[in-house]
């Protein structure tokens, strides 16, 4: 059986604690590997290790940092189909949604690579006579990220490439259910020339996470994963007097007006709801259809069902894998199969004809959803598309805003002004227009309103310069021998 251990040190650890996860190949059902996992001794381990490395990395001038990131982006971009292959094959995303994946996450490090740019601080000049004031940003010293099984490249990406290149040291504990591209991306980081002990993989569950948390070493926490679990990490990260940013969970809505172009509504609802087996969390989950359109655009999305190609990623052809788990996929199966006693119509019921092997699902669509009905206030995270209708604008967004989630959300209209005003009122992080999943730019920042995120600052981005920096301001002078007096009165500017 293939073992993942820890990556601490610029090396392979094995872990000591003797238990383990397991692995599965989602596509054969399967499991492939037993992973590590750490106990807190092994944590304590990664943290001085880290620890002991950061004096040296945080002294490292800004030049040699961003060289290194530079390496680290043409090592990543050399390496594209073999991180796209481990994330194929533990994750079961088909390899062209692997490779955009890893397409985003680099995106991540060319940011970063303008490190001696965003790490700048300002100067004021003569703020009071004969005196300088100015702000720097230093690292704040070892920081974690704790990520989700779903975009196991990706989301490591967004906290480390600003994390290291701010200076800071870094300890990862990746989602369990798909750790090895992380394992990956250490040997990438160590061959860029960052110096062993910068970054370290510790693989584990929870027992890694709560030690993590209360580790006086460790300065902030980054987490990405799921509503109850961002809320637990931010709640005890920061009693523990930790910096932390916690994205959770998400349920998007599309709103169509009755302008919009149907047929491009259609399949950008089909493309993100399905895409990845509906497991992201800027998929949309729930589409509000305006009353006046609402049973032409069900009938369309229906009709794009068939075409989509389920499959494992090693077949030709595949469009959507498996589900990451067989718990998963029942869970996911559940809402289904719930809807119709709830009142809703299961216009595709995506549990019939899977394949017989592995954790697949088929597409479902299910139409005249509200709120109340299970299918509607979880997130259920695999390809089932919901429906609700809605009388106008103003009904779609009621129902958006009164959402306990606030991730990401579109709207799709002709309208330039129903657009902006959608803008305007919504109460949602990030917000697509004709675009079903606005992820930002590597240049902005990501992060969702109300429970789908728990804490102040957004991810990468400068938000993320911001996140991983903490600011001193100098007063300075440097006194004229001739002006030099005894003044016993409180210091002023005039
Ligand atoms: P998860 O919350 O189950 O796990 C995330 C991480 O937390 C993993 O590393 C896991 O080991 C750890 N963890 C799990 N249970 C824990 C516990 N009881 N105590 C401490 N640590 C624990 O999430 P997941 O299933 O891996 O990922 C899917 C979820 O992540 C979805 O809800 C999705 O919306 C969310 N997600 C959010 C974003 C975002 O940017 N907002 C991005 C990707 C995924």
């Amino acid at each position: 059986m293939n073992r993942i251990s820890h990556w601490i040190d610029g090396k392979v650890v094995e872990g000591t604690s003797g238990r383990s996860g397991v692995v599965f190949d989602p596509a054969t059902g399967q499991q492939q590997s037993a992973v590590d996992l750490a106990s807190s001794a092994e944590v304590d381990h990664a943290v001085a290790v880290a620890l002991s490395a950061f004096p040296a990395w945080r002294a490292t001038n800004l030049s040699r940092r961003a060289e290194v990131m530079f390496h680290m982006r043409e090592l990543v971009d050399a390496n594209r189909k073999e991180i796209a292959t481990l994330l194929t094959k533990e994750h079961g995303k088909v390899l062209g949604d692997a490779l955009g994946e890893v397409a985003r996450g680099l995106e991540n490090i060319e940011f970063a690579c303008g490190i001696p740019n965003l790490m700048k601080g300002g100067y004021s000049e003569q703020a009071s006579t004969g005196v300088d004031v100015y702000s720097i940003k230093q690292p704040l010293g070892v920081v974690a990220g704790i990520t989700p099984f779903n975009f196991p490249a990706m989301v490591p990406m967004w906290m480390f490439a600003n994390a290291l290149a701010c200076g800071n040291t870094f300890v990862l504990k990746p989602s369990e259910k798909d750790p090895s591209a992380s394992m990956f991306i250490g040997e990438l980081l160590k061959q860029a020339g960052l110096p062993d002990g910068c970054f370290n993989v510790v693989n584990g569950d929870k027992v890694a996470v709560d030690r993590l948390l209360e580790h006086p070493d460790v300065q902030a926490v980054s987490f990405v994963g799921s509503t109850p679990i961002a809320r637990y990490i931010y709640e005890t990260g920061t009693k523990n007097g930790k910096r932390v940013q916690a994205l959770g969970g998400a349920k998007n809505h599309m709103l169509v007006l009755a302008d919009a172009d149907l047929d491009m509504a259609a399949d950008a609802a089909v493309s993100a709801a399905y895409g990845s087996a509906g497991e992201r969390c800027m998929a949309v989950s729930v589409v509000l259809a305006s009353e006046a359109i609402a049973d032409d655009l069900v009938a369309k999305i229906k009709d794009r069902i068939p075409a989509i190609k389920v499959g494992p990623a090693s077949e030709d052809g595949s469009e959507m894998g498996p589900l990451i788990t067989g718990e998963h996929r029942d869970k996911v199966k559940g809402y289904v199969d719930g809807a119709p006693g709830e009142g809703a119509t299961v216009v595709v019921d995506g549990t019939v004809g899977v394949p017989t092997t592995g954790f697949f699902l088929n597409p479902s669509l299910i139409d005249n959803v509200t709120p109340g009905m299970k299918c509607y206030d979880d997130e259920i995270f695999g390809p089932v598309l919901t429906v609700s209708r809605v009388h106008g604008y103003d009904d779609g967004v009621a129902l958006i805003n009164s959402n306990q989630y606030g991730n990401g959300t579109a709207i799709f209209t002709r309208d330039g002004g129903a657009a902006r005003q959608f803008e305007f009122d919504v109460q949602v992080g990030m917000v697509g227009v004709n675009v079903p999943v606005p992820v930002p730019v590597s240049y902005y920042s990501f992060g969702g309103w109300k429970n789908s995120l728990f804490g102040d600052t957004h991810i990468y981005g400068p938000e993320g310069v911001n996140f991983y920096t903490r600011t001193k301001v100098v007063t300075k002078r440097w006194p004229d021998p001739r002006t030099s007096k005894v003044d016993l009165g409180f210091p002023q500017n005039r």
